[in-house]
């Protein structure tokens, strides 16, 4: 039994765990309760579970045999010599390729993400390691991270900073012989900044998070890392030195010497200095010298076609953190310096330092995130003709991560256990009969209605509301309704009020008794948005007038775990920014394995993965004609009304003898042969490698 219990923990220290759905429904079947209670963090589940009580269980429920099994394949996971990279290129046990991002999503209970870019980091790093990529990752862990979204009855979203117990996390202070911790300083006027360093296991990749909360520092110092894009902008220059310089740092402390350097967004670009410094030292070479050769190996992605999106820090600040550093490390003048931030070949920053600007100044390979965001940035920062334009690489989904233990169990019973390595195995899953992909949908939409159930059950019985409540929360939603999700972070471009637009229209659509069809939201607003607040207020109020509390439900607290549930039981997921404002968006990529299918303005990856056998679009007006927001709105409000009216209700209520609704399903084989295998990030981080990381000398 022993032996169990350490396979069990050593699984639980693995991330590998977030896309292991057998791992995740042996923790339910030990105790359901028990893993809520964790949220869902085995680590902290073991920690707490008396030992006697799971050892019976185990027993009980014959989970010996699965949970050896589930070690075994990690086992083979992790030592496997059979990677693509491996195949492809050569082996090597060195990391090559340093990804540093501000956030990663990896799961619910890894509080250091707020949205898509987060995700996105995570799904990367996870994709690395099933290639066997050589990449080491870096960034912050905060201790209070993103917040928990409380909904008062006001309906106005207030928000909970938790501090998270690290050491009951999946992850590990790196410590060194003596198991002291071992940590990186910055000089900072007047002072040292000290950080200690977390180490994560991704499958096979480490991620790296520094942690300036130790002794050493000034109380205001231990604060750095709390939150997650909080505080003032001052604040948030700390934050990108301790990432950038400190994640350099990281490096050397730790003996790593990978050869290209990926800056996802801008956060991390202070980075480019440090190379500069450690390459003038170690070679022995001129600012400029070290500069040319550090451009050849960054890499930047950018995230966000609007300027007012990109990091900037007023002249003063950029001095007050950077003169001395200038002077004394680089050699140079701070004028100098302040030139990588403030002008891009002629284009001006003003006295401000733009940390996109200082990207793209220092690296030789950049990409937009979808074909359309590469056009837009490629207009936004017109390059001179004699250096490297701006690419684009188009986002994907970790699609293990979001696929429901429903749609894992269907694809395993049709194609065995590595249904994923199958050749073709997108085609192959679109070719399943009528009856196995209705019944994936059936299946996968009763579990959501399920879950949204429970939440709000837990939520009335935690608020002590009367069994009035809890009876009607029982009879939300329909398992068999048309179901359209909306959710992501509440950012005012994302619109995500758009289809309240016409509140007769949409009541005649909702409550057309014969062919029901059910709205759920959910989604964030940062703190500081008063505009993405009040379009949370204003679903909630619209969902919780009387005769809607059926069938719209705003689910609060929106995180990863909200998120595979939504994607998985939709029928639609519904998209409509403002084009071109959606770089790329990837939460509609999360549905296409499970069967779900996309209608979404013609923005992001949409533009790619739109056709009209693979889901539908929303017509979209042109900015350029001068529209104003009131008339775009009026008129792609009015495109959504008449696609649902028109083409989605039918085609879903449109049913055979058999009850099922065939062109419907035609529909969904055309999203899953097309789209699945596009738009995952092992298409992605090979062509990074392809494009980028192999042309690292
Ligand atoms: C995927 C995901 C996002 C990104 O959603 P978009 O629609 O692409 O903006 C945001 N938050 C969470 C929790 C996600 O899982």
């Amino acid at each position: 039994m022993q032996e169990v219990l350490n396979q069990l923990k050593e699984l639980s220290n693995n991330l590998y765990w977030t896309w292991n759905n057998d791992f995740i429904a042996i923790m339910e079947e030990i105790n359901r309760d028990f893993w809520k209670w964790s949220s869902k963090n085995p680590v902290k589940f073991f920690e707490a579970i008396d030992r006697q009580y799971l050892f019976d269980i185990i027993e009980k429920r014959n989970l010996r045999y699965r949970i050896h099994n589930l070690y075994r394949d990690y086992r083979k996971y992790l030592t496997s010599k059979e990677t693509y990279f491996e195949k492809k290129f050569y082996k090597t046990d060195k990391p090559e390729i340093c990804y540093l991002s501000a956030e990663y999503g990896l799961a619910k209970s890894l509080k250091f993400y707020s949205g898509g870019l987060g995700t996105l980091s995570g799904d990367h790093l996870k994709s690395a390691s099933d290639l066997g990529i050589p990449l080491v990752a870096v960034g912050l862990a905060y201790s209070h991270g993103y917040f928990r979204q409380i909904i008062g009855d006001d309906n106005r979203q207030t928000e909970l900073f938790e501090q998270s117990d690290f050491n009951s996390m999946p992850m590990r202070l790196v410590l060194d012989e003596e198991y002291r911790p071992v940590k990186i300083t910055i000089d900072l006027p007047g002072r040292k900044l000290h950080a200690q360093i977390w180490q994560l296991n991704v499958g096979r990749v480490k991620l790296f998070l520094l942690d300036t909360f130790v002794d050493e520092n000034t109380v205001d110092d231990k604060r750095i890392t709390d939150i997650l894009y909080g505080g003032d902008v001052e604040k948030r220059i700390l934050q990108e030195i301790l990432l950038g310089i400190g994640g350099m740092r990281v490096l050397d402390v730790l003996g790593l010497e990978p050869k290209a350097f990926h800056i996802n967004e801008g956060h991390s670009a202070f980075l480019v200095f440090e190379r500069i410094k450690n390459k003038m030292s170690r070679e022995k070479l001129k600012y400029k010298e070290a500069r040319e050769l550090c451009y050849y190996s960054n890499i930047f992605t950018t995230h966000t076609p609007v300027p007012a999106g990109i990091d900037i820090f007023p002249r003063w600040m950029t001095e007050k953190y950077f003169g001395e550093y200038a002077a004394e490390e680089l050699n140079i003048d701070f004028g100098a310096l302040f030139s990588e931030g403030s002008n891009l070949y002629g284009q001006s920053a003003g006295d401000n330092f733009n940390m996109a600007y200082l990207a793209i100044n220092n690296s030789h390979f950049i990409n937009g995130v979808s074909k359309l965001h590469g056009e837009i940035s490629r207009k936004m920062w017109k390059l001179p003709e004699t250096r490297s334009q701006i690419d684009s690489i188009t986002n994907g989904v970790h699609t293990k991560t979001y696929l429901s233990w429903v749609s894992e169990k269907i694809y395993s019973k049709n194609f065995g256990k590595d249904w994923i390595d199958v050749e073709n195995i997108w085609q192959k899953i679109s070719e399943l009969p009528d009856e196995e992909l209705w019944n994936l949908r059936n299946q996968n939409r009763k579990k959501l209605v399920e879950f949204v159930r429970e939440r709000i059950i837990d939520k009335e019985i935690l608020l002590h509301e009367n069994d009035s409540k809890v009876a009607e929360a029982k009879k939300l939603l329909d398992e068999n309704a048309l179901t359209i999700g909306f959710a992501r972070r509440f950012a005012t471009y994302k619109r995500g009020t758009l289809i309240l637009s016409d509140i007769e229209r949409l009541q005649r659509i909702l409550e057309d008794s014969g062919r029901k069809v059910q709205l759920i939201f959910s989604g964030k607003a940062h703190p500081k948005d008063e505009g993405g607040k009040s379009y949370i207020s204003e679903i909630l109020k619209f969902a919780r007038t009387n005769g809607f509390k059926k069938n719209i439900v705003f689910l609060d607290n929106y995180d990863m775990e909200v998120a595979k549930r939504l994607v998985s039981g939709c029928d639609v997921w519904l998209n409509n920014p403002r084009r071109p404002l959606e770089a790329s968006g990837t939460s509609g990529m999360k549905t296409i394995a499970n069967g779900g299918l996309n209608f979404s303005i013609l923005d992001g990856w949409w533009v790619e993965g739109f056709a009209e056998d693979t889901g539908w679009k929303i017509q979209s007006l042109e900015n350029e004609e001068g529209y104003s927001d009131g008339q775009v709105n009026e008129f792609e409000s009015k495109s959504l009304y008449d696609s649902l009216e028109k083409e989605i209700i039918p085609m879903f209520y449109e049913r055979n003898e058999a009850g099922i609704p065939v062109n419907w399903i035609k529909k969904i084989r055309g999203s899953i042969s097309k789209l699945a295998p596009v738009f995952n990030t092992g298409r992605m981080v090979k062509e990074y490698h392809k494009k980028f990381y192999s042309k690292v000398k």
